[in-house]
């Protein structure tokens, strides 16, 4: 077989998704078909290079397994990003020498492909538009898991703001009285994240915080305490959604991260507060549970990097 006889080789693109535990990873075809995943442990206490080294060995893994040459990566991290230079600007305590570090250019380095760095939350509701309906150009997303994290998208783009954190709906305050993680109080993640929903359900019935998990099962089998959590967190939430559909004429807010499993236990609360918390448009507003699950962040960060191409060959043209 003489090189002229090959077909072109098949390409595709790797959305990666870095955690503080885990990084995980999607290879996806031309066409959008999901051709290998995979995920790795995250060596967030061993620094930025470590954690490049991680992401990279996991895209390189991915592409061998599916054959195929890799045209771009996209990535969904924690921590605040700059998403046109890649960077790193400010990350938890969890990822060593996280903060400042060039994400995006050690990824090229170590590729040789074009790399995109989003916000992991970000990357998230770009994920879930872009996957299930493509006509939805103004929609919030919120991310309840350990934290509230949150994003906006507005006339088809993803919304960052001056400082990159436009969307940060779980900082906004009023809630309870409550002290959040952030050392300000009230915020909607007082009430609405997995650790508070734990600590809530922990002050009612005494003892050690929960898993939110737990507590789920707990109001599924019948515990008023644990239901009424859960009714909090599903009212705030709701309200907070409305304000910013009402602020930004937004007619749909998505809502993903862990808690989001606990959906039946949320939804009474959302719809009784949509009733009477409704934006001033008229127009109902919609919340609804993320549909794609674990694979959102990475399929976002493909979309993310898919972008990014497009933008480069019409600049060649
Ligand atoms: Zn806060």
């Amino acid at each position: 077989m003489t090189g002229i006889d090959t077909p072109a080789a098949a390409t595709g693109i790797v959305g990666i998704d870095i955690g503080g535990t885990k990084i995980g990873g999607l290879l996806v075809s031309d066409a959008g078909v999901v051709l290998a995943r995979g995920s790795v442990p995250a060596p967030a206490s061993l620094g930025g290079a470590a954690m490049a080294d991680a992401a990279a060995g996991l895209a390189r893994d991915l592409a061998a397994r599916a054959d195929v040459y890799l045209t771009a990566v996209g990535v969904g991290a924690a921590g605040v990003i700059d998403h046109e230079t890649g960077t790193v600007r400010a990350a938890s305590a969890t990822f060593v020498d996280w903060a400042g570090f060039p994400l995006a250019d050690a990824l090229e380095s170590r590729l040789s492909v074009p790399v995109r760095v989003e916000n992991d939350v970000n990357a998230f509701l770009l994920g879930e538009v872009a996957a299930h309906d493509r006509s939805e150009h103004d929609v919030l997303g919120v991310m309840l898991g350990t934290g509230v994290g949150g994003a906006v998208i507005i006339d088809g783009e993803l919304r960052h703001g001056p400082h990159g954190a436009a969307g940060e709906i779980g900082h906004t305050p009023g809630y309870s009285d409550h002290v959040c993680t952030c050392g300000q109080t009230g915020h909607l993640e007082t009430l609405a994240s997995g650790t508070s929903i734990g600590r809530r359900y922990a002050e009612r019935v005494g003892g050690a915080a929960l898993d939110a998990r737990v507590v789920a099962e707990h109001a599924r089998a019948g515990d008023q305490h644990a239901i009424a959590v859960f009714r909090a967190a599903g009212r705030a939430l709701a309200l907070a959604c409305a304000s910013a559909a009402t602020l930004l004429d937004l007619p749909h807010a998505i809502v993903g991260g862990g808690v989001s499993s606990a959906w039946d236990l949320l939804e009474p609360a959302i719809e009784e507060t949509l009733r009477t918390d409704s934006p001033v448009s008229g127009l109902p507003l919609r919340i609804t549970p993320a549909r794609l699950g674990g694979d959102a962040v990475a399929l976002g960060a493909i979309e993310t990097a898919r972008r990014a191409l497009v933008l480069v060959d019409a600049g060649r043209t």
